[in-house]
């Protein structure tokens, strides 16, 4: 809850306070006084980052009457949070007031706490983002952009969302039935990644994109070329790689040689790109089986090492993300 905003003057400083709390993890902010141009850079922050965050205007006094919880006014004249941050976290709901100039001397009344992040001047920036770190409860923010962290420079991600992947697999002449497909793989990736770490937009996207080389051979070449395709199309190495590393339980450098692709890594090895090669595996056009019934049908074409590799990466799942198999079999019904 920011009170005492003023437009035009406290233009960045309110956009900042809006900024920290959605990187820190509040769900939402309130400012006590409506202002259109910040509600937009806010919103279109959201809408490339991700997340869920939301911005309203309304008093202290109106949010009041709705909220189920605790009221904390951060303060200079405050407790030191460290004393008080414990007895807090406890509360799942938590309105967090920050003020602009002066604060009326009714909100240090009607507040359960007034917390101080140091008994010194500074700013409600400040502030929140050292008591929002503090109450620990940041969330995973996944949207189009996403910053891959560097020691040096700038690197940003651009993960297409699912209607972009169906219109690319469309535009690549894919059928419905390679369509429905890929839609299955994503909707069985997500389930196997429900007990582990994730970029959930970037799983989707490589399920959906995993088999657009089908557009141009059926053969065990379809990886390669799905990943020139998104490489030529702009995307990045990391989507792409979805293609190129699904096929089988990943191919060796001996068995790319042998069908003449080319020399590139074929070994699915981020976690997303692992789902999204045993999703594939585990399905049979849209239909889900169990990778026993893949190994026996690897083995009758004579490729009994490959079978085994598939069900390494099965335990390996399995283990890392405790999935079961029972649960995703129902997505057959
Ligand atoms: N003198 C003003 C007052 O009446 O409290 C402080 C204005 S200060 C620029 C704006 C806001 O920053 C405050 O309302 C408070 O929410 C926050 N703030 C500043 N220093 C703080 C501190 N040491 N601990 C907690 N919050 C602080």
């Amino acid at each position: 809850m920011r009170i005492g905003h003023r437009p035009e003057r406290d233009k960045r400083i309110t956009t900042h306070v809006a900024l920290v709390s959605r990187a820190f993890g509040a769900d939402k902010i309130v400012v006590d006084k409506e202002d259109q141009k910040l509600r937009h850079t806010i919103e279109k922050v959201t809408e490339k980052f991700g997340g869920e965050f939301k911005i309203e205007f309304h008093s202290l006094k109106e949010e009041m009457k709705t909220f189920d919880g605790i009221k904390v006014h951060l303060t200079m004249y405050g407790i030191p949070y460290q004393r008080k941050i414990g007895e807090i976290r406890r509360n799942e709901n938590i309105l967090i007031v920050v003020g602009a100039e002066k604060v009326p001397r009714d909100v240090y009344e009607i507040v359960d706490y007034n917390i101080a992040v140091e008994n010194q001047p500074h700013s409600e920036v400040s502030a929140l983002a050292i008591f929002l770190e503090h109450l620990g409860r940041k969330r995973k923010l996944e949207g189009e952009l996403k910053i891959v962290p560097q020691a040096r420079g700038k690197k940003v991600l651009r993960i297409p969302g699912r209607e972009e992947c169906l219109d690319l697999l469309r535009k690549y002449g894919a059928d419905e039935n390679l369509i429905a497909h890929s839609v299955m793989c994503a909707k069985v990736a997500g389930k196997m990644s429900e007990g582990c770490e994730v970029d959930l937009r970037l799983l989707e996207a490589g399920a959906l994109l995993h088999d657009i080389g089908k557009t141009v051979t059926m053969g065990i070449a379809h990886g390669a070329e799905g990943y020139s395709i998104l490489r030529k199309e702009g995307y990045d190495e990391r989507i792409a790689r979805f293609c190129s590393t699904h096929v089988g339980a990943g191919l060796l450098k001996k068995t790319a040689r042998h069908f003449h692709l080319p020399d590139m890594d074929y070994i699915p090895r981020t976690t997303e790109e692992k789902i999204v090669c045993h999703s594939d595996t585990l399905l049979k056009g849209t239909r889900v089986t169990r990778v026993e019934e893949i190994m026996e049908d690897y083995r009758q074409k004579g490729l009994g090492d490959e079978a085994i590799r598939l069900k390494k990466l099965d335990v390996y799942l399995q283990k890392k993300c405790g999935y079961n198999i029972d649960v995703i079999l129902k997505l057959n019904q």
